[in-house]
């Protein structure tokens, strides 16, 4: 077979299914009211010179014209689903192909901001988990979860990628951040780093970028407690007051929660961690599980929203796919996520 036309997938692949979703979870329609863009490369990513049909999508972000969606080859989760189900019927052609699937690098797609259109599938130069991305105006930064680590990718190197439509950037530099890693986003002259975990409560730990010498340096700054499972926090302006939410899942089953707060960032201290329970609470959003990273563009303050669940080690397999699978980035206003305020 030629496989060198092949591309990596778009548009919506489980639509049915999202419709199913937003019967189940009305705050999804909400959460989805200004767009919907069908997460790249589910179905089918080209990667390097080979093409992976087990990317799972787990960051996102907005760097200048572009969203960045960030995703891992799971081809170990995707390999033990189909073995599971192997001796009651399983699907054995699907099973072979997986034994044989290398381990694939990570990617970067990228989708244009304007048009929601998918325009480059870019490499990174592992096979990281990459849980999240963010984007402080100068270096992309990549979480790398139980790495501790953050890789920085110069974002003008990232352009000329993509302008020349496929290839792989460096890592301009990796810190050792001393935290899990599992998210990250931007709020104000800070950088954050998801420091959670599945049994205990976690952080969100603030670190000031230095440039030095056009290398990035950490230097922290402040920590915020999170929720047991959080998977992706979103702080973000209405007026003069910040808000805060946090995604939270656990599986593909329990639905994903969203915690809101109203936080004071002037509590946010070097040398402590501001408790939840000293912010306002907004109270809690149900979504459809296995939700991932919440981004706010802080140009157009869209909105825009991640889940991993039409990946096909979760979607694409016999035995326990997840109920309500979500194809798609969510794209609405902050103020469908806040709409008391
Ligand atoms: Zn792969």
């Amino acid at each position: 077979m030629d496989t060198s036309k092949l591309k990596t997938s778009t548009g919506f692949r489980y639509e049915n299914a999202f419709e199913n979703a937003i019967e189940k979870f009305p705050t999804l329609a909400r959460i989805s009211s200004a767009a919907t863009f069908g997460i790249p490369g589910l179905a089918l990513t080209k990667v390097d010179e080979g093409l992976c049909e087990c990317m799972t999508p787990q960051g996102i972000c907005v760097a200048g014209p572009y969203v960045l969606i960030t995703a891992y080859c799971n081809i170990n989760k995707y390999r033990e689903e189909l073995e599971k189900h192997a001796t009651k019927g399983g699907n054995p052609s699907k099973l072979e192909a997986a034994k044989n699937h290398p381990q694939h690098k990570s990617v970067i797609y990228v989708v244009d901001k304007e048009s929601l259109e998918h325009i480059a599938t870019v490499a990174l130069p592992d096979c990281t988990h990459g849980g999240g991305i963010s984007y402080d105006g100068t270096f992309v930064w990549v979480a790398k979860d139980n790495e501790r680590k953050m890789s920085a990718v110069l974002f003008s190197e990232l352009e000329r990628v993509i302008h020349y439509g496929f290839g792989t950037v460096r890592y301009l530099s990796t810190v050792n951040v001393k935290c899990q890693a599992s998210f990250t986003i931007t709020y104000g002259d800070r950088m954050w780093v998801g420091n959670t975990f599945s049994r205990t409560t976690g952080t969100m730990v603030g670190f000031r970028v230095k440039n030095v010498l056009g290398i990035p340096r950490l230097v922290r700054d402040g920590e915020i407690e999170m929720p047991v499972l959080a998977q992706g926090a979103m702080l973000a302006d209405i007026g003069d007051k910040t808000y805060l939410a946090i995604s939270v899942s656990g599986g593909r089953v329990n639905p994903s929660t969203v915690y809101r707060y109203e936080v004071d960032m002037s509590k946010v201290e070097k040398g402590k961690v501001l408790k939840l329970e000293d912010c306002k609470d907004l109270g809690t959003l149900q979504l459809p599980p296995m939700m991932e990273e919440i981004t706010i563009d802080p140009e157009t303050r869209a909105v825009y929203t991640q889940f991993e669940s039409a990946s096909s080690p979760y979607a694409d397999v016999e035995g326990n796919p997840c109920k309500s699978i979500v194809d798609r980035v969510c794209v609405s206003s902050l103020e469908d996520w806040f709409p008391e305020v």
